[in-house]
Order: structure tokens, then sequence, then C-alpha cells
């Protein structure tokens, strides 16, 4: 069936979208080459480029005047850019990379914070036909320096601060050919070093009607990203161009963007989800997106929402978390009603904090699942389907997800075992980068293996257990460490909680939880044993946590994914591993 049947046989909701409550026997005969591919522009050659998706089609359908981005600075600066002025930068920047010498495929890395030109030059990149390759700008050198040798990096886009941070790793890169400066504003004196390239100088010297765009075809490498690390060692993972298509569709179904809405993404581009939603999602549906470069701040992150009249709003469990640790009262200062969605991923979203959103906001928080690996969400709560607090949602259409059990055979609802997916998704990873044994090792069955452990129940929900290697046996029962966890976070002291098995010589492990607490709150034996009490009464005794510490902060990865391997290391006074993704204190 064709995507406009399917909307026009669908009823609609208030905001016009198609209603996907009976979706799932609707769309078993979607197609992503009839539904998906056909709603994009396509290259006049055949060829498909995802900035060219994002930027150029806006203008060449008539949209160029409309605001692609708002970018506001950490020091209360406010830019704005047309999506016609969006492709002149773009363009240029385009240009500069090929009188580079850029080849196709050549990876650039992007290592700096939320400016305007980290996008211009990620796209550029993406019409010359380059791949881009982002890094949190928290990053200190050594995890640079691992992934830019990992990758064979040919470029690097940075500013003067990170440029001198990072310094003394970057004559150890032997691939990399250019290092370009972006000196925002003349933030900073003496900005360049060495064989240095000035942004500013390089744009200036080029015409962005002289660029031509690079034609990329639908399999050409676009995006290289590397994993949370929140398991074990990031993986790099090599996208293609075709993955747009499945942005931009969940963009639409899933976080209801489209043309002219107000949109403001709170993930960095050096996580997956600052690309394929801080980028492509976003720019392919023709939104007007809110660059903050600063971090989190509960009043910020609201006054932006008011005053710029945010619709849709896309963000994380941690830092919703931290939202609810600021408090009602805080909340209760703004006008929030512009809002009309909020979307979160990243980690399992505790079904207390989908309620406190529907209390505080007047609107419930969707949750949905994907992975770096998957590009683009797979499973999701819609505006027009009943969540269920906790559950993940549906898979979207296209996607078929299934519960396996150890010998990756399929397992009846309400069993809970491997999370898969059928392969052939369009978003779906290239290769684990030079990992080739691992890359196999995901494929079993004719599934995708995803390393989560979930169940569905009878309407087709998936319910999010815990990272199979987090899932904990005792006794006997399998414990996902996400409802204990949730379950804690229900205590009014507690404000974040990291549940791991601790082993056990008679129970095999027993159920071991870690818990930073709201401010008021004083870590006692007394409050250890109420957590206890508590935890019990709301899960049996074999699944409530035996033992409770108290942390001051919760190690997590700059994603903001709770490290509970960090957790058990530290617990069992074992090597910690990689820990280039986390987070300062
Ligand atoms: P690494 O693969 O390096 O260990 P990571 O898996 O955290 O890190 P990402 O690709 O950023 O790296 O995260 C994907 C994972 O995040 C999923 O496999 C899942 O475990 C978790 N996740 C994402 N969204 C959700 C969600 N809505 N509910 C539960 N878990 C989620
Ligand atoms: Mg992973």
């Amino acid at each position: 069936m064709q995507f406009d049947e399917i909307i026009k046989n669908t009823n609609y909701s208030d905001s016009n979208k198609p209603n996907l409550l009976d979706y799932q026997s609707k769309y078993d005969d979607f197609d992503w080459y009839k539904d998906g591919f056909s709603k994009l522009d396509w290259l006049p050659d055949g060829g498909l480029n995802n900035a060219y998706e994002c930027v150029d089609r806006h203008v060449k359908n008539g949209f160029g005047d409309k605001t692609a981005l708002i970018w506001l600075g950490k020091n209360g600066e406010e830019e704005r850019y047309t999506y016609s002025e969006f492709k002149d930068h773009s363009d240029k920047f385009g240009q500069v990379m090929l009188d580079l010498g850029m080849k196709k495929s050549d990876k650039v890395f992007i290592f700096m914070d939320r400016l305007p030109e980290l996008y211009f030059a990620a796209m550029g990149i993406l019409k010359a036909g380059g791949v881009i390759a982002p890094l949190f700008s928290a990053f200190g050198p050594d995890p640079v320096k691992d992934r830019m040798l990992d990758a064979g990096a040919a470029y690097l886009v940075t500013s003067p601060d990170l440029r001198k941070k990072i310094s003394p790793i970057l004559k150890d890169i032997p691939t990399l050919k250019n290092i370009i400066i972006v000196n925002k504003d003349n933030r900073f004196e003496n900005p360049l070093l060495d064989d240095d390239l000035d942004y500013s100088e390089l744009m200036k010297n080029v015409n962005s009607d002289t660029f031509k765009l690079v034609s990329t075809s639908q399999y050409d490498f676009s995006i290289m990203h590397y994993t949370s690390g929140s398991t074990g060692k990031p993986k790099g993972v090599l996208h293609r161009h075709q993955a747009v298509v499945q942005q931009m569709l969940t963009g639409n179904w899933a976080l209801e963007l489209s043309h002219g809405d107000i949109y403001f993404c709170t993930a960095d581009p050096g996580w997956v989800t600052g690309t394929s939603y801080g980028m492509i999602a976003p720019w392919t549906n023709g939104v007007t997106q809110i660059i903050y470069e600063g971090g989190f701040s509960a009043s910020s992150w609201y006054d932006i929402i008011q005053k710029y009249n945010v619709d849709i709003w896309y963000t994380a469990p941690t830092a919703i978390r931290l939202l609810m640790r600021a408090g009602e009262d805080v909340v209760s200062k703004y006008d929030l009603t512009s809002l009309k969605f909020i979307g979160s991923v990243g980690e399992p979203l505790n079904p207390e904090a989908v309620v406190w959103g529907e209390r505080n906001y007047k609107l419930p928080i969707h949750d949905n699942w994907w992975q770096t690996e998957t590009g683009a969400i797979m499973c999701a709560n819609y505006t027009s389907t009943n969540i269920k607090p906790g559950s993940m949602g549906r898979p979207f259409p296209g996607i078929t997800m299934g519960i396996l059990n150890d010998e990756f055979d399929e397992i009846k609802d309400e069993t809970s075992g491997i999370l898969a997916v059928r392969p052939g998704w369009p978003s779906q990873m290239f290769a684990y980068w030079k990992q080739d044994d691992m890359h196999n090792s995901r494929f079993k069955k004719g599934w995708y293996i995803t390393g989560d452990q979930a169940s569905r129940d009878k309407d087709g929900y998936y319910w999010f257990q815990g990272r199979a290697d987090d899932v904990i046996n005792t006794a006997g029962h399998l414990v996902g460490p996400f409802e204990v966890e949730s379950a804690l976070i229900e205590h009014p002291a507690v404000a974040e909680a990291g549940v791991i098995g601790k082993p056990d010589p008679i129970a095999m492990e027993i159920v071991k939880a870690f818990v930073t607490l709201n401010t008021n709150y004083e870590q006692t034996e007394e409050l250890r044993r109420e957590l206890i009490r508590f935890a019990r009464e709301k899960l049996s005794a074999g699944v409530a946590p035996r033992e409770i510490d108290f942390l001051e902060t919760m190690p997590k990865t700059r994603s903001g994914k709770i490290m509970r391997r960090l957790l058990k290391a530290r617990e069992l006074g074992e090597p910690e591993g990689d820990i280039s993704t986390l987070e300062d204190d």
C-alpha cells in the first residue's frame, strides 16, 4: 500500500497525523522502497544525498526563506539562518573540502561545541561526498586519538581551545591531512597553530555558486559514529546515505516533525541522536531547529521552550530525571503550552517519568527505542496510540522485531528474551568499522541481535528489561535492572538508581542497587533500610535489592546512560575497562 493511501485510510488526529492505532495490520505490506524512498527528491542522476534532502531540496521547493536554524550561544548570542543561507554556507564548505582534495568516503572528524559552523561543515562535507565523524567536545586527547586512528581520519574541523587540548596527539594520526579551525566570533586570540587552516578565510575565498554537489549513491558512506560505550569499548558504526529515508519518516511519524515546527533536540552530535535527530530527521522534515550551545539547565531549557514556542522536544531519560529533580516549582514558572510532543530515547524511560511529565507538562513523554547500529527509531510510542508507561512502544511500520530464546528462535509473547530485528531496514549500519567478526556475530538465523533483553505483550508493545549483559540471575529468577531501578526512583528520596548483579555463592547473584539522592535527603542507615523495605513492597522479595549503596554521582556515559558495567567493576574491584565516554563528575 502506498504511504499516501495509508494516511488517507486512517483517521487523522488533531495534529493532522496518521492514526497508527491499528497500524500493525495496515502496515503489513509497508515497503520502504515504495512507501518511503518515493518521498525523497533524489539527485537528478538517481543518486541520493543526505544533505541535499536536508537543505537543498527545501530551497528548490520554494522554502528557502524559512528558518532552518536558530542558534543560541552560551553567552546569550542568537543567530538565525534560513534554508537558503544554510545552503549557501554548506555549499561553500563543500567547495572548501573539494579544494583541499577531499575524496569520496574520506572521514572528516568534527570535534567542536554546538556552533552553527558545526552544522554548515557537516552538511558541506556530506554534499561533497565525505563521511562525517562527530565527537563530543568534552572528550580528552586519548578518546579523540583512539577514534581518529581507528577510523583513519583525513581531516579535522575543530575550535582553537579544543585544538590546543588535543595538540599532543595530532602528530600521531598519520592519515590526517588538514586541520580546520573555527574561531567563532574571534572568541580566541592566536587561534592557529602549525599548518592549521582558518575556517573564515577558507570560506571567504570560495563562492557557493561554483560548488557542484558530488553525486553520492544511496549505498555511499555518510556518517561514522562511535557507540556510547555503555557495555564496553565503543564500536565504530558506519552508515550510508540511504538511512535518510528512515530518519525522515520516523521524524515525521514517531516525533511528529513537519514543516514549520519549532524543534528542540537536546542531544549533542557526539551521540547518534544528535545527528540522526539533531540534523537529518528535523531538516528533512523542514523544521526550524533550535541549537543550544549550553549544557543541561532546567531553567534555561524551559526558558528556550517558552521564548521560542517550541513545538517538539526530544530528550533523554537522564535529562528528564534531572528535570524531575529540579522540581515542579521550576516548571510552574514557565509557560510551556506551545509544546505538542515530547520524546525520549537512550535508556528506558521509567514509568514514573511518564506520569511526572503528564502532570507537569500536560503531555505524556513518548519513549522510543533505537541504537547507533540501527541509525534511526525502530520502536516507538506514537501520539495516536495509547502509551503504556514503561514500554518502549511498538515497531515502526516496515520494521519487524522479535523476542528470541538462546537458540535464536522466536518465543511466545510475555516471555523475556533477546530483542532482535529482521535485517534490511534502510538505516541499518553498513559495518562495525574494521570489526567483521563482531559484526557477523550480531546476525543469527535471519535476525539482527540487538544486545538488549525485552518482552512483548499481547498488544504488541515491547518492554525493555536490560542489556543482555546486565540481566541478573538471582536464585533462578532473571531480573532486569530496569524494573528495580524504576521501583527505587519512585521513592521521593531517590534521584537515580543503577542496579547490578553481585556474585553470590548461594543465589548465584544478588541484586545490588546504587542510588543518588534528591537534595534535602541524607545518606543514613535508616534511609537505606527504608529503601530496601520500599523496594520489597513494590517488587517481590526475590527481585528487590538485598544491598543498597549511596553514591554522590551516578557514573554515566556522555550520552547520559548509566554505566552499570562500571558500577559492577568498582564493586568487585575489577579493571574499569574503556572509560573514554565516562562523563566527568
Ligand atoms: P555500547 O554499544 O558502546 O555499549 P550503547 O549501546 O549505550 O553503547 P547507543 O547505541 O548509544 O550505545 O545506545 C543504544 C542502546 O541504548 C540500546 O541498545 C539500549 O540498550 C539503550 N536504549 C536506547 N533507547 C532505549 C529505550 N527507549 N529504552 C531502553 N533502552 C534504550
Ligand atoms: Mg550498544
